[in-house]
């Protein structure tokens, strides 16, 4: 049951803050219901389940309206994790909380433009790609912060913080000197002051490797197959 997964999410990162003194409330737990049915959704939500992410525009808009009409739109927040297109800017606007994945400052732009449209201030994480292998997208963290300085002059973005998926290991704690990249990276930006508000959420870890995320300073972890499917 998704109920039974959670906890179990939920006691391991209690485990992994614990061991590394940090406090497991400020962990964000985002489920990735891409693929999942509406029904597992509510389960999910119905479970305490605060925040959604779906990659796709088009499979997030038919699952949002059907929640609506459910009754769960104002129940949890709604995360854009895939790559966006520019086409697929306006629909994610109206729709997401957090977009994720702005992985330049074209992208930027667009979301900018849309948002003043609604008067609304979106809010976004910066993608970084960690390694080459690891993801298609994502600035390279050189250019991160020349593009979170002139992101942060958008008035319609707010940059909350930095987002990246870690390459595929035969072993996830090989993961490690990967996330370690992004606090740094983090940290050297708001070192340069080049946004108005110091960035603070680093979104890194997923089913895999969600724990070594977490030892090296993740706080909020984007979990699909650990909630969503149990291991029997
Ligand atoms: C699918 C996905 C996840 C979740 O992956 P799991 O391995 O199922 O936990 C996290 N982040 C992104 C960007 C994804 O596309």
């Amino acid at each position: 049951m998704i109920s039974d997964t959670i906890i179990t999410v939920r006691k391991r990162v209690a485990s992994t803050c614990n061991r590394m003194g940090r406090d497991p409330s400020i962990v964000s737990l985002v489920a990735v219901s891409k693929g999942r049915t509406v029904q597992e959704i509510i389960e999910a939500l119905d479970a305490g389940i605060t925040d959604i992410a779906e990659n796709k525009v088009q499979e997030a808009s038919l699952k949002y309206e059907e929640l609506r009409a459910a009754g769960y739109a104002s129940r949890f927040k709604f995360h854009m994790v895939g790559h966006l297109q520019t086409n697929k800017v306006k629909e994610a606007v109206r729709m997401f909380d957090l977009i994720q994945s702005v992985d330049s400052l074209h992208l930027a732009e667009e979301i900018n433009a849309r948002a003043a449209k609604i008067h609304k201030v979106q809010d976004i994480l910066v993608e970084i790609k960690l390694s080459s292998e690891a993801t298609k997208y994502g600035l390279q963290p050189k250019e991160a912060i020349k593009a979170v300085e002139a992101i942060s002059l958008l008035p319609n973005v707010r940059i909350r913080g930095l987002m990246a998926i870690a390459p595929i290991l035969d072993d996830p704690l090989q993961a490690k000197p990967y996330f370690r990249k992004l606090p740094e990276l983090l940290n050297e930006i708001n070192a340069a002051a080049v946004s108005p508000e110091p960035l603070t959420v680093l979104s890194m870890g997923m089913s895999d490797d969600f724990e070594p995320a977490l030892e090296e300073g993740s706080n909020m972890i984007r979990i699909g197959r650990a909630v969503f499917e149990s291991r029997g």
